[in-house]
């Protein structure tokens, strides 16, 4: 069947047209013995079931793997659109739909949740947590972007960029119930999918560099909303008392007056339920900030930033972690994916976590215990040359910590491997990385290390980076299939393209993986071979997922080029071509006997900066103007330089930012919050004529390149 969608954001329009389509999500809400399916642990543990995707990673093992083979490496070729959904509110599409019992449900700009006929593509409802209401008024950081819901027992799971967490109805879409899981005054934001486990549901936030961050995670119960329990990732004040014997524990690991700057370690992306070991693993994120001279002046550990730490999931009490980066000074996370993979490793069966963080190793750790089993790089690793087995440690080389001056690092601050999804073939025995190849110079040169602090919403690093004048190879992106026994790599596909989506894998030998150039590939999860392809005519950001619905496999991925990287990526960004407004995001499903004829999308499009005669810049303005465009975080969707890379206008293209009225109205006054622009009440005029003239100093280098 063939399906087109054009879908707004209004929601009140929808619960009028689509009323009567509830009957429908009760006719394929059902099992083929006609009861609903349960969703709980079992479930969701259920590796064989064919027709469901039910968790962020399919399963609680976060694989990735589909156990289908109708669609498979020989007839791939004939692959072609089933039915597609246009999305032309939607921004960045980054999130992993999930389906359950035939219907899909997904997350786009704005956490907007949407439900949709899994076959035909049918709306059924829509959620909007109107995020724009709950920024108005407030400071904001955060993302119009995010990566996913959960489901669990007849309950969607979804999360928002100010914070709340919420449950809904999965069959009306009507809310049951909605919390506030951090102070919405604090410069803290949530892109990540909730993880529903145990009859919990449990979420982390992002924010490490907007300001002086502690980290934590909270769970809270599935049914009511209420918390359960919380688990701070890094110690607080001694003289507040700790608030367990883990955090005892990892204060002493640090010096210094590390609260003060808050510590970091935010849990914004990697959760994982290990219903083998009935454990809950969280990764954790770097330090705040990144330079530990002045987090934790004297050095140590730092537990637990950039773990991963086993936490029992009905107490959040502290199990084991393994710290894949102690001292962290680099950005290196350890929030990406923790998948559950058993190997036959030297004849002995080993129940081993599989894990690529930022920091470019691979790491095998046994779940039994939480030791390291192997460890090998999978990119280049210039700040360590080999993780110790006998310790567990990194083999550091010298002046990592940029102590004797600017030092070159690789992998950089945007890692090895970030969010998008890896996946795990247990039939080919391959993990298929989506990785990046880039360094960074690190210098703390200039900065005052005892005085230097990070301030709530305007946050920082407390280093400089530099582009090096050589990346380490001359591609900056690959496909990697990495065998986790063997700790080596199989294949791998260099891509010209940076900022690739997540993998999805099958028991039909296949990989599939979309391109920031808007390429959707399928390759042969054994050689790497292109067997086949597909112009989806934008970026491609998330990753795909697959399902089987009355005999027929679909894959399905949702096409909107989106992410930190979109944002703040400037001239590379603006280079693919995916100028905002000009390319209707899109959910496209495709399945063998596929017939949908879906329009072209517009040619990769290029903003033109506006050539403004009259208007004189002065520079000493436009140096205030940079300051509050870098402060304020314009750049991380208006882009670097006042390039945009499609997150959100051009301004050198706008005729508002010539405007002063308009432009105050926007800026000032939120007449855009609705649509994610956040709004400065706290900016005063002079501040406001300094952006104008950031931005048509901009617009001239922009004229003056051409
Ligand atoms: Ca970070």
């Amino acid at each position: 069947m063939i399906s087109k969608r054009i879908i707004n954001r209004s929601r009140a329009n929808f619960s009028i047209i689509w009323l009567p389509l509830i009957t429908i999500v009760l006719f394929a809400g059902c099992t083929e013995n006609g009861q609903p399916l349960e969703v709980n642990d079992e479930t969701i543990s259920n590796e064989e079931q064919v027709t469901d995707w039910l968790a962020y990673g399919r399963t609680h093992s976060e694989k990735r793997f589909g156990p289908q083979d109708d669609i498979n490496v020989n007839n791939v070729q004939d692959l072609k659109v089933d039915w597609y959904m246009d999305l032309p509110g939607d921004v960045g599409l980054v999130s992993t739909p999930l389906v359950v019992d035939g219907i899909m449900y997904f997350t786009g700009t704005m956490n907007i949740v949407r439900a949709v006929n899994a076959v035909t593509g049918e709306f059924i409802w829509s959620f909007d947590p109107e995020v724009g209401k709950s920024i108005r008024g407030k400071k904001q950081a955060g993302f119009v972007h995010n990566r996913g819901l959960s489901f669990y027992k007849g309950k969607v799971f979804g999360a928002t960029w100010d914070g709340r967490l919420f449950a809904l109805d999965a069959n009306s879409g009507e809310k049951l119930w909605m919390v506030q899981t951090f102070d919405p005054e604090r410069a803290l934001y949530i892109t990540g999918a909730p993880k529903a486990f145990k009859d919990k549901v449990l979420i982390g936030n992002g924010g490490t560099e907007n300001g002086p961050s502690r980290g934590f995670v909270t769970a809270y119960h599935a049914d009511t909303g209420e918390e359960a329990w919380k688990f701070y990732i890094v110690p607080g004040n001694p003289a507040e008392g700790f608030e367990s014997e883990a955090m005892k524990m990892a204060a002493e690991t640090w010096k210094g007056e590390w609260w003060k700057h808050g510590g970091g370690g935010n849990a914004w992306h990697g959760f994982t339920y290990d219903p083998d070991f009935d454990v809950l693993y969280i990764g954790t994120g770097n330090g705040s900030p990144w330079n530990q001279k002045i987090r934790s002046p004297g050095g140590g550990d730092n537990l637990f930033l950039c773990s991963i730490v086993a936490l029992d999931p009905d107490t959040g009490e502290y199990k084991w972690h393994y710290q894949t980066t102690p001292g962290e000074s680099w950005d290196f996370n350890s929030t990406m994916d923790i998948v559950l993979a058993d190997l036959v490793i030297e004849g002995e069966e080993i129940k081993a976590i599989l894990h690529a963080p930022k920091n470019g190793f691979f790491y095998v750790i046994n779940r039994a215990n939480g030791q390291l089993i192997s460890a090998e790089p999978f990119v280049e690793t210039s700040w360590a040359t080999s993780i110790d087995l006998e310790t567990g440690r990194p083999v550091e080389t010298e002046n990592i910590r940029y102590e004797n001056g600017p030092v070159y690092i690789t992998p950089g601050a945007n890692g090895a491997h970030v969010w998008q999804a890896m996946s795990y073939n247990p039939t080919t025995g391959l993990t298929y990385i989506p990785a990046l190849h880039e360094g960074f110079v690190y210098t703390d040169a200039g900065i005052d290390l005892e005085e230097w602090r990070s301030v709530e919403f305007v946050g920082g690093t407390g280093v400089w980076l530099y582009p090096p004048e050589k990346q380490p190879r001359d591609y900056m992106a690959s496909l990697i299939a990495w065998d986790p026994v063997h700790q080596k790599e199989v294949w791998s596909v260099p891509q010209e393209t940076f900022w690739n989506g997540g993998t999805l894998t099958t028991a039909g030998n296949l990989v599939f993986q979309g391109r920031s150039d808007g390429m959707l590939l399928a390759y042969n999860a054994e050689s790497g071979e292109v067997v086949w392809e597909y112009n989806a005519g934008l970026g491609i950001s998330a990753p795909p997922i697959t399902y089987k619905i009355n005999g027929r496999q679909y894959i399905s991925v949702l096409v909107g080029w989106g992410g930190i990287y979109a944002g703040v990526g400037g001239q590379d960004a603006y280079d693919m071509g995916w100028a905002y407004g000009v390319h209707s995001r899109r959910l496209i499903t495709f399945s063998l006997e596929g017939e949908a004829d879906m329009p072209p999308l517009p040619e990769p499009y290029f903003p033109q900066p506006l050539a403004v005669h009259e208007f004189e810049v002065d520079q000493n303005l436009v140096a205030k103007g940079a300051n509050q465009y870098y402060t304020r975080a314009c750049n991380r969707c208006h882009g670097s330089g006042g390039i945009s890379g499609g997150m959100a206008p051009d301004l050198r293209a706008s005729a508002i930012c010539i405007d002063k009225e308009a432009f105050t109205k926007i800026v000032k006054e939120g007449s855009r919050v609705d649509r994610g622009m956040p709004h400065y009440k706290d900016i005063n005029e002079e501040e406001i004529s300094g952006l104008m003239h950031f931005i048509r100093n901009c617009a001239n280098a922009g004229l003056a390149s051409d």
